[in-house]
């Protein structure tokens, strides 16, 4: 399942033999099975919507993890070329690309991100209980319409941002324009719908839509945009993924992971496990990505 489920597979073994396990996926299934839940949060989390307050905690500790770090090296211009895993530089931005330059993750006042994008967002559960008060704007794709819908409704209060462009089709086809520059996109729950190749493909086209990308390392104190993953992870116990024909999912390793952001040309700048999740589901970690 794509979303938090149980950690126990009988077919594992039988999918683990077969050579391309996520030949297996169809977009289809996928839709058809995802049209078939209800549109709430037990719809988008298999049915343990108490996990949410958890999820959207971690989550929340994580992304101003990630931001300090952005901000220790924004503060230090000796640190410009780490690639240690968890003190990763802020680079410059003098844009190559066309791209507007990044807004720092964090400033001094603790505000506002300008441009979020949650993808696989379903009713957009990440974008009001946590990305909205991240950033200014949240985009949004999602391809099932019946849970976009709902954000049409959505009441946002006062210090929240506001939900941006949306654009309904699944992440193998979503390629974000030109003039889009994103300074976080997050990607839940929603990776192990594609398969492996077309999972590097979407995050080279992610990678391309940050703030910041192709820009030369010349000016201090502004980060590039985040790509962050968070994502079940397979307990098979010789590392196999996990083909799930309920939803049409593959629940990918973290080693598997690891190799299709290498793949991608990004680097892990922090990754860490969500904890206070119940220890019968899968393990459930978080990656923050940038290009190397
Ligand atoms: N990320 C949200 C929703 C998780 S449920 C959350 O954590 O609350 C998984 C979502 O992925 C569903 O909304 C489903 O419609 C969507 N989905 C299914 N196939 C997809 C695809 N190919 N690309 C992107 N999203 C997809």
């Amino acid at each position: 399942m794509a979303t938090p489920s149980e950690n126990s597979s009988p077919d594992a073994d039988l999918g683990n033999s077969l050579p391309s396990l996520d030949s297996q996926i169809s977009h289809a299934d996928q839709i058809s099975y995802w049209s078939s839940q209800s549109a709430d949060v037990n719809g988008m989390l298999g049915g343990y919507p108490q996990l949410s307050r958890i999820d959207l905690q971690g989550s929340k500790n994580f992304i101003a993890k990630v931001r300090r770090i952005s901000r220790v090296s924004s503060s230090s211009p000796t640190n410009t070329s780490s690639s240690k895993q968890d003190t990763t530089s802020a680079h410059g931005s003098r844009s190559t690309s066309g791209r507007a330059p990044a807004t720092p993750i964090r400033d001094a006042n603790n505000s506002k991100i300008r441009l979020a994008v949650d993808c696989g967002a379903g009713i957009g559960r990440i974008t009001s209980g946590l990305l909205l008060y991240v950033a200014e704007t949240v985009d949004i794709v999602e391809p099932v319409t019946k849970f976009t819908d709902v954000l049409g409704q959505l009441q946002t209060s006062p210090d929240q941002g506001r939900v941006g462009e949306i654009f309904n089709c699944g992440l193998e086809s979503w390629s974000p324009s030109a003039e889009k520059s994103y300074d976080l996109i997050w990607i839940q729950w929603c990776l192990g719908h594609l398969a492996d190749k077309q999972a590097v493909e979407f995050l080279k086209r992610a990678a391309r839509a940050l703030a910041g990308y192709d820009v030369q390392n010349e000016v201090e104190g502004e980060a590039q945009g985040w790509i962050m993953v968070k994502e079940n992870l397979s307990t098979d116990a010789w590392g196999e993924d996990i083909f799930d024909d309920v939803d049409s999912s593959v629940t990918r390793s973290d080693q598997k992971f690891k190799h299709l952001f290498e793949e991608a040309g990004l680097k892990i700048v922090k990754m860490e496990a969500q904890s206070g999740f119940p220890k019968d589901l899968y393990p459930v970690k978080m990656y923050a990505l940038r290009p190397k």
